[in-house]
Protein backbone atom coordinates (compact mmCIF):
# COMPACT_ATOMS: atom_id res chain seq x y z
CA UNK A 1 0.00 0.00 0.00
CA UNK A 2 0.98 3.47 -0.82
CA UNK A 3 1.59 5.77 1.77
CA UNK A 4 0.03 9.86 0.40
CA UNK A 5 0.24 12.56 2.66
CA UNK A 6 -0.41 16.17 1.77
CA UNK A 7 -0.28 19.19 3.81
CA UNK A 8 0.42 22.90 2.40
CA UNK A 9 0.91 26.28 3.94
CA UNK A 10 -1.89 28.48 6.16
CA UNK A 11 -3.59 30.11 3.59
CA UNK A 12 -4.01 27.05 1.56
CA UNK A 13 -3.12 28.58 -1.84
CA UNK A 14 0.16 26.18 -1.56
CA UNK A 15 -0.41 22.06 -1.56
CA UNK A 16 2.14 19.08 -1.60
CA UNK A 17 1.60 15.45 -1.64
CA UNK A 18 4.27 12.85 -0.56
CA UNK A 19 4.61 9.11 -1.42
CA UNK A 20 5.92 7.03 0.81
CA UNK A 21 8.18 6.83 3.84
CA UNK A 22 10.40 9.97 4.39
CA UNK A 23 14.30 9.44 3.92
CA UNK A 24 15.07 11.54 7.25
CA UNK A 25 13.25 12.80 9.76
CA UNK A 26 15.22 15.43 12.12
CA UNK A 27 14.39 18.18 14.63
CA UNK A 28 16.98 20.84 14.03
CA UNK A 29 17.96 23.82 16.63
CA UNK A 30 20.26 25.44 13.84
CA UNK A 31 19.90 29.07 13.81
CA UNK A 32 18.51 28.86 10.07
CA UNK A 33 15.58 26.92 11.47
CA UNK A 34 14.42 29.49 14.17
CA UNK A 35 14.93 32.50 12.01
CA UNK A 36 12.84 30.65 9.50
CA UNK A 37 10.22 29.38 11.59
CA UNK A 38 10.02 31.69 14.60
CA UNK A 39 10.32 28.79 17.00
CA UNK A 40 12.84 26.86 18.57
CA UNK A 41 13.53 24.39 16.42
CA UNK A 42 12.27 23.54 12.78
CA UNK A 43 10.80 19.88 11.93
CA UNK A 44 12.53 18.69 8.56
CA UNK A 45 11.17 15.04 6.97
CA UNK A 46 13.29 14.90 4.21
CA UNK A 47 11.45 12.72 0.56
CA UNK A 48 13.61 11.34 -2.54
CA UNK A 49 12.51 14.34 -5.04
CA UNK A 50 10.53 12.53 -7.11
CA UNK A 51 8.35 11.59 -3.80
CA UNK A 52 7.24 15.15 -3.55
CA UNK A 53 4.90 17.22 -5.59
CA UNK A 54 3.86 20.44 -5.70
CA UNK A 55 0.14 20.28 -6.41
CA UNK A 56 -1.21 23.88 -6.02
CA UNK A 57 -0.09 27.67 -5.95
CA UNK A 58 3.22 28.67 -6.71
CA UNK A 59 6.54 28.68 -4.80
CA UNK A 60 8.58 31.46 -4.12
CA UNK A 61 12.48 30.46 -3.07
CA UNK A 62 15.13 32.26 -1.05
CA UNK A 63 18.15 31.38 -1.02
CA UNK A 64 20.95 31.58 1.33
CA UNK A 65 24.65 30.34 2.03
CA UNK A 66 25.20 28.77 5.17
CA UNK A 67 28.31 29.14 7.33
CA UNK A 68 29.77 25.99 6.17
CA UNK A 69 29.64 27.62 2.63
CA UNK A 70 26.94 25.63 0.76
CA UNK A 71 23.59 26.98 0.09
CA UNK A 72 20.26 26.24 1.37
CA UNK A 73 16.78 27.23 -0.75
CA UNK A 74 13.86 27.61 0.93
CA UNK A 75 10.25 27.59 -0.59
CA UNK A 76 7.67 29.32 0.80
CA UNK A 77 4.00 31.00 -0.02
CA UNK A 78 4.00 34.61 -1.67
CA UNK A 79 0.80 35.17 0.28
CA UNK A 80 1.14 33.95 3.57
CA UNK A 81 4.72 33.22 3.93
CA UNK A 82 4.80 29.86 5.18
CA UNK A 83 7.67 27.81 4.87
CA UNK A 84 6.76 24.48 3.11
CA UNK A 85 10.36 23.00 2.32
CA UNK A 86 13.12 23.73 1.14
CA UNK A 87 16.27 21.54 -0.90
CA UNK A 88 19.99 21.77 0.25
CA UNK A 89 23.37 21.78 -1.89
CA UNK A 90 24.55 18.63 -0.06
CA UNK A 91 21.74 16.68 -0.29
CA UNK A 92 21.00 17.46 -3.62
CA UNK A 93 18.18 14.01 -4.43
CA UNK A 94 16.32 14.83 -1.09
CA UNK A 95 13.21 17.08 -0.57
CA UNK A 96 12.82 18.88 3.03
CA UNK A 97 9.24 19.14 3.86
CA UNK A 98 8.45 21.19 7.03
CA UNK A 99 7.16 19.02 9.48
CA UNK A 100 4.23 21.06 10.95
CA UNK A 101 2.43 21.67 7.59
CA UNK A 102 0.89 18.30 7.00
CA UNK A 103 -2.58 17.94 7.26
CA UNK A 104 -3.91 15.98 10.10
CA UNK A 105 -2.49 13.67 11.38
CA UNK A 106 0.35 16.40 11.05
CA UNK A 107 2.97 14.25 13.03
CA UNK A 108 2.26 10.86 11.03
CA UNK A 109 6.32 10.15 10.80
CA UNK A 110 8.32 8.92 13.31
CA UNK A 111 11.05 11.54 14.96
CA UNK A 112 14.76 9.95 14.03
CA UNK A 113 17.22 12.42 15.63
CA UNK A 114 17.96 16.01 16.77
CA UNK A 115 20.18 18.00 14.97
CA UNK A 116 21.97 21.37 16.25
CA UNK A 117 21.34 20.54 19.82
CA UNK A 118 24.16 22.66 20.94
CA UNK A 119 21.80 25.72 19.69
CA UNK A 120 18.48 24.72 21.54
CA UNK A 121 16.91 26.50 24.26
CA UNK A 122 18.23 25.22 28.44
CA UNK A 123 15.00 25.10 28.78
CA UNK A 124 14.00 22.50 25.72
CA UNK A 125 15.19 18.85 26.74
CA UNK A 126 15.60 16.09 24.10
CA UNK A 127 12.93 13.42 24.21
CA UNK A 128 14.61 9.69 24.71
CA UNK A 129 15.43 7.65 21.97
CA UNK A 130 16.70 9.89 19.49
CA UNK A 131 20.12 10.32 18.14
CA UNK A 132 21.46 13.75 19.23
CA UNK A 133 23.96 15.43 17.02
CA UNK A 134 25.38 18.84 18.55
CA UNK A 135 25.69 20.37 15.22
CA UNK A 136 25.98 19.19 11.45
CA UNK A 137 25.06 15.47 11.31
CA UNK A 138 27.94 13.51 10.27
CA UNK A 139 26.04 11.26 7.90
CA UNK A 140 23.16 11.66 5.58
CA UNK A 141 21.80 8.50 5.38
CA UNK A 142 22.37 7.67 2.13
ZN1 LIG B 1 -0.15 30.54 1.84
ZN1 LIG C 1 18.02 23.60 11.04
Amino acid sequence: MTDVHVGGCVCDALRYRTVGAPRRVSACACRWCQKRTGSALGISVYFDKHAVSFTRGKLKSYRLVSDAGRWIESAFCPNCGTTVGWTLEFLPDFQGIAGGTFDEPAFWYRLERFVYARSKPDWLAIPDGLEVCQGMPASTGR
